[in-house]
Formats: structure tokens, sequence, C-alpha cells
């Protein structure tokens, strides 16, 4: 065993063996896998090795997408075959709502390159004969699904790895970590000491263990699943006869049960309601290649389901039942990346497909520890997702949830309840008691919108429109028209500060940062020229700035953040989370609300649009902001939580006079949407350059040399590739979530079609080959389904949705620049639940386009 190398992965998984070949691959073979037992000692060796690509998540589903794909490069390079079998398979609806959801993943794969193709359950029987097609009403075809060999693949890595240079130490424990003062770590295993300047958590079972040397507690848990073998069944091998094919894989919503051919026979598995989490607490080191005894009691409502829809598996004898555990994190998608707080300890954990996901996850952290970014965006499974509140008990409660809910359909109005309430401001019993509808972001519990008294407030969940549209019509109107307050505890907030402070946020921002007592707003990029920030961001004092930015992205800024503090100790940066909360008031009696509350002049000319000012709002000490996201005239009003109830009071009692309001997130939202406003994480994502993003004033190339300039000037100078763009959607009752196509009638080709998914991301053809090049034009109009006629299939929509002021149906999206500028360019259409809506292009903001108001 060597004593130094550039990297230790820890754990001979399918996901460790993957990490060490992609580590390999990018030309780090100075690196190590330690196992403490043999190879798939975790949950890899009972895996049922199914894969697929679908994902809620488009971009992890690309991801999956290349895990298959890589199969056949590992068996070249390794010579040991992964028994691949690509079979492809079915989703079967039996609800008109699970075919909405498959309408819905059908039409995001037009742009993502899938070949998914929506069918009859007669046309899924015809290749799955043991269904009883009358409990469904149709189905989703995916050529791209199988199962393999899990042992074979793993070990088909881990070989691939070895002859690529790298080392695998087995029957070694890792007992400890300890970081040097350089950052680089000593791995303390049972064999002696590895110093490694990286150090991968790749524990899968152990994961939580092995997080925990290092003062981590990952959000992940093991459950308990279960899978049953039938013995042979004639059924199956004259099927095999007669057409010379296999049985293809089958999903079934309803009984959360997932089925195909093995051998002869049939395998089949339950994601059961009653699931059982195991080892919640501790994983026990001495588990080594075991199995759980079966519990048939559990999954038999799974199966009495699965008898009915599959009768032909009844009738099978029970040959072996695998009751195994493996891990998840809360929402189902695994933790990747480096952990915030540590340097170079990264984590590749919580994958819960490991064979539809592990080579994705694997060239992602490989790019990431080598380029310094996974070159995808990851954000789907980015270890920095979860914040401090995903504890033990939480993750228990939601990774329970998660897993009971694995084929259930999420609405998109569905608040999942696990594990909540887990945090609340002052405010949660008031906006309770104002009959709130509450949501949970980012851990925190916050107001989505108000139902009307007397009714129960309580989302019903739709994919159309449903029962929050009429009051948050009311709560927009009023706001427009007098003034709303809303709670905006949720934001992230930072404060930077220190004599290096200004050339720091200079260095890292692409606007220039505001004189004192002033706030502009910024986008933060990388070095690839990728947006991976959009703050707000006002200059509090001589080396202080107060920053705001998306809550969801406040360990992902933080690691940023920190990755470039400057060593001197000149610049601090304190995340403030919860021990700072807001309101915002909002609507052109917002002002004199306000003053109400101030002992100083906040006249137009006296506290202007984009001010930032200290004062005390009803006596209590605030730091108040002249904007608002709404897109109005309007304050933002922040202070220490023991404030938020006199301060919430003294807006409800003096703006009792101007019939002030209570407005919600979802308020908040609609309203942006008629200002064209974007969204960071929906239309501000690291796939995009900002002036893709439409954020061109933000970007100052001639102020400093910031992070990202080069590669700004370079899109500046050619020309972005794509253009955000806002839509007015004729829509039925329904409006666009995010993900649908954007449809248009074009009379030349105006480029690229498919979403990108990262810088230099490989694409696959149908067959799962890399497209590269010049083939790739070509492989992407092959995709079926992205032209009709004179249309085609140019963009996507990123979110939208109803703009309660204006009256009209919204939606954002990306098509391509040339097409985004021609006005002749001509009609589009928008795929909402499967049908195509007229759309045209908004280019002024539908209200208050001069912004004269906000600026009032
Ligand atoms: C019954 C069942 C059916 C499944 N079916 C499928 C399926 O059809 N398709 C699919 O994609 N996935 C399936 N899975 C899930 C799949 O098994 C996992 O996604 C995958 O195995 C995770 O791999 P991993 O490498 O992350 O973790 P693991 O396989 O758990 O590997 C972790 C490794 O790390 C080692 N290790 C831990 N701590 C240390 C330490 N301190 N020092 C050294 N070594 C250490 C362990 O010994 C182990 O070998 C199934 C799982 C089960 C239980």
């Amino acid at each position: 065993m060597k004593s130094h190398v550039k990297a230790v992965v820890i754990g001979g998984g399918v996901v460790g063996c993957s990490v060490l070949y992609h580590l390999a691959k990018a030309g780090w073979t100075d690196i190590m896998l330690i196992e403490r037992s043999e190879l798939t000692s975790g949950s890899s060796w009972h895996a049922a090795g199914g894969f697929h690509t679908l994902n809620g998540d488009p971009n992890v589903a690309k991801l999956q997408a290349y895990t298959v794909q890589l199969y056949k490069e590992i068996e070249e390079i390794s010579g040991q075959s992964c028994s691949l079998h690509l079979t492809g398979g079915v989703m079967l609806a039996d609800t008109p709502e699970r075919m909405d959801f498959l309408r819905l993943a059908h039409a995001k794969g037009r742009y993502l390159g899938m070949d998914t193709e929506l069918i009859t359950p007669s046309e899924a029987k015809a290749m799955f004969p043991l269904m009883d097609e009358t409990n469904f009403v149709g189905a989703m075809w995916d050529p791209v699904e199988g199962h393999l060999d899990p042992s074979g693949t793993t070990i088909a890595y881990s070989k691939a790895a070895k002859k690529l240079g790298a080392e695998i130490v087995l029957r070694n424990r890792v007992v400890d970590l300890t970081q040097q003062p350089d950052g680089t770590w000593n791995v303390v295993t049972e064999q002696g000491t590895v110093h490694a300047e990286h150090v991968v958590n790749c524990g899968g079972l152990w994961a939580r263990e092995i997080a925990r040397m290092v003062g981590v507690e990952l959000p992940v848990l093991a459950m308990e699943h279960m899978y049953l073998l039938t013995e042979p069944m004639p059924e199956v091998e004259e099927f095999n006869k007669s057409t010379g094919r296999e049985m293809i894989g089958v999903l079934d919503f309803k009984g959360e049960i997932y089925t195909r051919q093995e051998r002869n026979g049939i395998l089949l598995g339950t994601y059961e309601k009653a699931c059982k989490p195991w080892s919640p607490v501790n994983t026990p080191w001495d588990f080594g290649h075991e199995l759980l005894p079966p519990d048939l009691d559990r999954i038999a409502p799974s199966l009495e389901i699965g008898f009915k829809h599959f009768p032909g598996i009844e009738k099978a004898g029970i040959k072996q039942i695998i009751n195994g555990p493996f891990t998840f994190a809360l929402d189902g998608n695994p933790l990747v990346g480096p952990v915030q707080g540590l340097t170079n300890f990264w984590c590749a954990c919580a994958v819960m497909a490991g064979f539809s996901q592990g080579g994705g996850v694997g060239l992602a952290l490989s790019n990431w520890m080598v380029h310094g970014d996974p070159g995808f965006d990851v954000w789907g499974m980015d270890v920095a997702r979860f914040g401090e509140w995903a504890g033990l008990r939480y993750t228990n409660a939601k990774v329970r949830e998660n897993y009971s809910r694995r084929f259930s359909i999420r609405f998109p109005n569905e608040e999942l309840p696990a594990a909540r309430p887990a945090q609340t401001t002052p405010l949660y019993d008031t906006m309770l008691a104002n009959n709130a509808v509450m949501g949970d972001s980012w851990g925190l519990e916050t107001p989505l919108w108000f139902a009307p008294k007397g009714k129960e407030p309580k989302d019903v969940v739709s994919f159309h429109r449903s029962n929050d549209f009429g009051p948050i019509g009311e709560e927009v109107r009023a706001t427009r028209e007098r003034v709303g307050v809303t709670e905006i505890a949720n934001f992230a907030k930072y404060e930077v500060s220190g004599p290096g402070a200004e050339e720091f946020l200079n260095r890292l921002m692409t606007n220039r940062m505001p004189k004192a007592g002033r706030i502009v707003l910024t986008p933060m990029i990388n070095e690839f020229g990728k947006l991976i920030g959009d703050f707000t961001i006002a200059k509090a004092g001589e080396d202080r700035f107060m920053i705001w930015g998306s809550s969801a992205a406040q360990k992902y800024h933080m690691r940023w953040f920190e990755k470039h503090l400057p060593k001197d100790g000149s610049v601090r940066i304190h995340r403030f989370d919860q021990t700072l909360v807001g309101l915002s008031i909002a609507g052109p009696k917002s002002r004199d609300l306000l003053q109400k509350l101030v002992d100083v002049d906040i006249s137009t000319k006296a506290f202007r649009f984009m001010d930032f000012r200290e004062m005390a709002v009803g006596g209590a000490p605030c730091l108040v902001n002249r904007i608002t996201y709404t897109g109005d005239l309007g304050y933002e009003i922040w202070m220490a939580p023991a404030y938020e109830r006199l301060v919430y009071k003294a807006i409800k009692d003096a703006g009792e006079e101007f019939g002030v309001v209570d407005f919600g997130m979802r308020a908040l939202l609609s309203m942006r949407l008629e200002k064209n406003f974007p969204t960071w994480f929906r239309e501000l994502r690291p796939i995009y350059g900002p002036l893709e993003g439409s954020m061109d004033r933000f970007i100052k190339l001639e102020k400093n040399d910031f992070i990202g300039r080069e590669a700004a000037a370079k899109e500046q100078a050619e020309g972005p590739k794509l253009r955000r763009v806002s839509f007015i959607v004729d829509a039925a009752d329904a409006d666009v979530m995010g993900d649908e196509p954007i449809w248009a009638k074009v009379s030349k080709d105006y480029g690229t079609v498919e979403k990108p998914h990262g810088y230099g991301a490989p694409r696959f053809d149908t067959s799962g080959q890399e497209i590269r090049g010049s083939k790739a034009a070509e492989g992407a109009s092959a995709v079926r389904g992205i032209v009709d006629g004179d249309w085609r299939v140019v963009g996507w929509v990123t979110s939208g949705g109803y703009a309660h002021y204006v009256q009209k149906s919204m939606a954002q999206g990306y098509v391509p620049a040339a097409l985004a500028e021609d006005e002749s360019a001509g009609l589009f259409e928008i795929e909402i639940l499967g049908s195509r809506r007229p759309a045209r292009i908004n280019v002024e903001a539908p209200f208050d386009p001069s912004g004269e108001k906000m600026r009032t």
C-alpha cells in the first residue's frame, strides 16, 4: 500500500469503483480505493441490477442516460462482462393523472434527447404478456432500460480503473480521517496511514459513519428493500421462444412495483408503504455480505395489487426473497460534491440507483475534482442542497416518506408533510391564525397563500389550476392596488465584512459594488462563464456588505465564497440563516404605510429606489431595502427575530387605513412573472451564460478582472447561443410548470434544440452512443417527436404560471438566440400536459414595463 496518493476513494461498491475509474480516466492515476472487505460488500452485491433513465429531475435523467451508455466502454477496457440486457421498459399509468405525469415526462424527453413513446396498454402487453391490460389507461415506452449483473459491473469498473493505473486495497477499513493544516488528509486505516490530498466518501451503507469521522452528519438513511424471484415460468419461456426476445421491464405506479424477466422466471420488487429503515442511527461495521430476513407481510398489500395487475406472476412459485438495505437521501437523489466547510472532502453517497446513476455520479465528481467544476447541472444531486436542519430524525422521517412515495405522483402544488414543521419564525402561529397554507422553504415554514376565512387552509393537489387560484388573485390585486405584506425570512442573507470585502466581492460578482447606502443586483459566474448565483447586495458600511440570495443555495454559495476567501483573513463571511428575518411590503400605499412607522423622511428623493438604510421600524432596529421582487413600489425590512412580531403588528395596525393584506410566496412569484423577473434554479442555472439568461446589463466587463470575465467577454463577442424569453400563453385550465417543450413554426433552422447540460457534456443518440462534434446536430434532430411538419421543438420552459394582475398565463424559457431576436420568426406553441397551446414572445414586461412604479 502506498503511503501518499493524490486521492483516496473510500468504499468499493459500484459508486466507489465508478469514481475511481472516472478519476483515472481524467488523468489522476495516483489514486487508491480502500475497501474494508471485498468489493461489493455493501448494497451493490444484492441489487436487482435494473437500470433506467427516467428521473424527476431532467438533469439527473441525463446523467442516468450517460451511465447506461458507459457499460460498453468499461466492458471493453476491463474485459469483464456486465451481462447487459438492454430490454427497454414501460411505465404503466392506471389513472388519467398518472397519464398526465407520463405525458409531462415524455414531453421533457423531447429536448433531452430521450426517445420515449406513449403507447397503449395493449401495446405494453405485447411486450410483457403477464399483465392484465384492463387495469391501465396508458403507458410510456423507454428503450433505454434493462438490467445487468451488479457484481460483474462493479468489478468491470474496478478492473478498468486498475488498467488505467489506480490501486485497490481490499480488507482494510478506514478507521479515522484527520485533516492537516495544509488541507490534506491523513487516512488512518487498519493497515496504516495514507496521506492524500483528497478524500472521497463512497461508503454506501457506512457513508454516514465516514462523514462522522470529519464531524458531518450526512442526511442519508438505509432502508430495507425486498424483491422476489419466481421459479421458471412456462409463459416466459414461451414468449422468449416465440418472439426471440426477452420480456421488458415494467414499472407499475399503482402497486409501487417494478418487475422484469430474470433468467426464465420473473423478478418483482416493491416500494411498500409500510417501509422500514435499517440501522437508523449507526451501521454496524461487522455487517458483511448478508441479507436481512424477508418479511412478506410488509409487502403483502403491494403484492396483492401486483398479482391483480400481473395475474401471470401469481401462479408462479416464489423461489427466493431478497431483503437488503440500501441508502437514500431525503429526496431519493444522490449526495455528490465537495462538503461545505471542509477542504478536499468529497461525497458520492446515497446513490439509491447505483446501476442507473453510478456512471453519471462518477463522471460529475471526477470533473469536479480534476477540473474544479462538475461540468453538468448537478444541483439535483449536490450534497449542498440540504441544510443543517436535515439531522438524523428529520432525515429518518423524510426518507421514509420518500421511499413510500417512490412511484407516487408529486403534483406541482404539493407540499409533503413529513418532518414538518422543522424551522419556524416567530410569526408561525400568527400566519396559521391568518389561515395561511404553509410550505417548506429549505426547511423553514413559509406562508404560500392565505385561504379565505372559514375555508380549510389546504392545497387541492393538481396539475391544473386549483383552489389557490382565486385567493392568490385577491392577494395580488390588493397588493398591486393598495398594499400587501409578506414574510421573506426564507431568503438567504449574508454579511461580508473586513478591509478586503469590496475587492473580494468585485472579484466574485459581475456587477460593480454599490456605493454606501446603495443596492445593486448582480449575477455571479464561474470560470466557464456560467451563472452560479444571482444576488442583491447593499453597501452597509465602509467595509461591510449585506447580501441576499436564493434560500436553497445557501450552502452551495457558502462553499463558493469560502473557496475564494483570501487567506490573509481580510474578509469575513457570515450566513445569518434564521438569525435575521424579514418582511416585505409592496404596493402603491407601501410608502405611506412605512412612513407612519419610521421617524426619518422616506419620500422619493430622501429614500430612492435601490437605497439601503438602517432605520427603526415601529421602534425595532431594522435594515431596509427600497426594492422588492414584486417589481412594485415596496420595501424589504430585515430584523432580528425577536422584533418580528412587533414589526408585523405595527405594519398590520398602520396598514389598516390602507387596506393592507397578507400575501404569500405564490402571489410574490405571480407578480415577478408579470415583470419578466427570472428566478434562481429555474431560469438561472449553471448551464446558461449571463447573456443567455438575459442578464446583460449586470455584466460589467470593464470594471475589473472578475471570475469568469474572459468567458463572459467571449459570450459577448460571439453572441449568446440561447436567450431567456418570456411568453404569454393561451392556456386553458392549466399553466406551465416548468420543463415543457417550446414549439415554433419555423421556415429556417435556428440551431440547437437540445437542452445544454453543461460545458462539454456528453450527448447520446437513442442507442446510448455518445454523439460528438458536428454529428451532435444530426443526432438531436433524429430524436423522435421534435419535428412535426413545419413545427419543431426549439426550446424548453423553465417556469411560469398565472400572472394574476395582468390576467395572463405566462412562461419563461430558453430558445435559440437567433430565433428570440428574429421578430419575423413566427408562431410558438408550448406543450402543456400533452396539448400544444399558442404562445407569443413577450419582450416588455406586461406590468409596468418602464419600471416607473417601483421608482416612484
Ligand atoms: C434489494 C436491493 C435491490 C436493489 N436493486 C437495484 C436496482 O435494480 N438497480 C439499481 O440501480 N440499484 C439497486 N439497488 C441499489 C444499489 O444496490 C445501490 O444503489 C448501490 O449498491 C450503491 O452502491 P454504493 O457503492 O454507493 O454503496 P455500497 O454498495 O454500500 O458500497 C459501499 C462500500 O464501502 C465499503 N466501506 C464502507 N465503509 C468503509 C470504510 N470505513 N473503509 C473501507 N471501506 C468501507 C463497504 O464495505 C462497501 O463495499 C438495490 C439495492 C437493494 C438492497
